[in-house]
């Protein structure tokens, strides 16, 4: 059984920490017994520079034709001030997002007890591991909801949901519980918001689906509080688009490194594997970047879309041994001693290999 893998590295860091992530990926498919077919694609900036378009015919046709798609990154100065629709973020980003129909976000976010002093938050309320999941619904909501108006001196959106938009973004928060610690809270303003009373009530219903789960709500005034005073509280938060563009950006600022946090990107039937950051031009092309965001996006995509949980498991137990074993790059080693990116793949691919 062979996976076919449309691989689009991007801009800046993205093709450093991709190759890393495809030395990885190269080790658990020889230990677990699994083939992937990879074929890489131009995104961004590299898209617009080789073909005049961030996202190129032939690779919107190579995404269509794989089960998923492994993203590095996109973006940087040298393409900004380009007209928007051919932007790397407009152009290349947005319209991969829109061609695969994406309606959910998935946004881990972990706090090591050793990488404590990278998080803004105190000692005193990282006692433990943080470990949470955002489920942050993409496709809906007042970003999209129609209508829409602008004029001189007024303007308005609408935030509209449907009963089956909620329904499935629901039972993707349930889904990921499941294999959690069975806990989901669901953010929302249903004291104020007649889209947020719906989405509560579908909520609701939803989880009699999955009687194993608790569900609790918190309005998202208090979840922006609670996840400074408390993120260890959460296993899994599900909410709207809005509020999980913001509350989503809030818990990777908690974790310190962008350089730690994946990302996926649910599709009905492609799903999208990036890391959380962006492009890092500051540090592009110096074999420096953190290439962990990546690979443990590799190892989402390998649980999420192919079923292959022991070899997610094995690429997050060989992070997890680094990064507690002391093996840090330069945006996680606090000032310390630090590697470089493939420096850090060697070491991931030597643990894979040993375990
Ligand atoms: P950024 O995420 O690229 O960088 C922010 C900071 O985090 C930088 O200091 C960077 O060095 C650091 N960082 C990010 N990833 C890292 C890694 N793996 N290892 C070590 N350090 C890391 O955000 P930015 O600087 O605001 O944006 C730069 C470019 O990236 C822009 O063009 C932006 O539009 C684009 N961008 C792309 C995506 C994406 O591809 N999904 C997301 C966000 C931003």
């Amino acid at each position: 059984m062979a996976y076919n893998i449309a691989v689009l590295p991007g801009d800046g860091i993205g093709p450093e920490v991709m190759a890393q992530a495809l030395r990885v990926l190269k080790v658990v498919e020889e230990k677990f017994g699994f083939s992937c077919n990879l074929t890489e694609g131009l995104i961004g900036g590299a898209g617009y520079d080789a073909a005049g378009h961030p996202l190129p015919e032939e690779t919107k046709e190579i995404c269509l034709k794989s089960d998923a798609v492994f993203l590095g990154s996109i973006g940087g100065p040298k393409w900004e001030n380009l007209p928007p629709e051919l932007t790397p973020e407009l152009g290349g980003l947005l319209a991969l997002r829109k061609l695969l129909n994406l309606y959910a976000n998935i946004r881990p976010a972990v706090i090591y007890e050793e990488l404590k002093e990278m998080s803004p938050l105190s000692e005193r309320i990282l006692t433990d591991k943080v470990d949470f999941v955002t489920v942050r619904e993409l496709a809906y909501g007042v970003y999209f909801g129609q209508p829409k108006m602008l004029e001189e001196d007024e303007a308005f959106d609408t935030m509209r949901y449907r009963k089956e938009n909620v329904e499935q973004i629901a039972r993707a928060a349930f889904d990921i519980a499941m294999k959690r610690d069975k806990r989901v809270t669901s953010v929302d303003k249903a004291n104020v918001l007649s889209s947020s009373k719906l989405w509560r009530r579908v909520v609701e219903e939803v989880a009699k689906e999955y009687p194993e789960v608790t569900l609790n709500h918190q309005y998202v005034d208090n979840a922006a509080m609670q996840l400074m005073l408390n993120p260890l509280q959460y296993d899994v938060i599900l909410t709207t688009n809005l509020f999980g563009d913001i509350l989503s950006d809030e818990s990777a600022a908690i974790c310190g490194s962008l350089g730690m946090l994946p990302s996926a990107s649910y599709g009905e039937s492609i799903s999208l594997y990036e890391p959380s950051g962006g492009s890092a031009p500051d540090i592009a092309g110096k074999n420096i970047a953190n290439p962990i965001a990546q690979i443990l996006s590799l190892a989402m995509m390998l649980e999420s879309s192919f079923n292959e949980d022991a070899a997610a498991k094995a690429i997050r137990d060989a992070v997890d041994k680094a990064v507690t074993g002391g093996q840090r790059t330069g945006d996680i080693a606090c000032g310390g001693k630090s590697i470089t990116c493939s420096q850090m793949g060697d070491i991931l691919c030597q643990y894979i290999k040993e375990a």
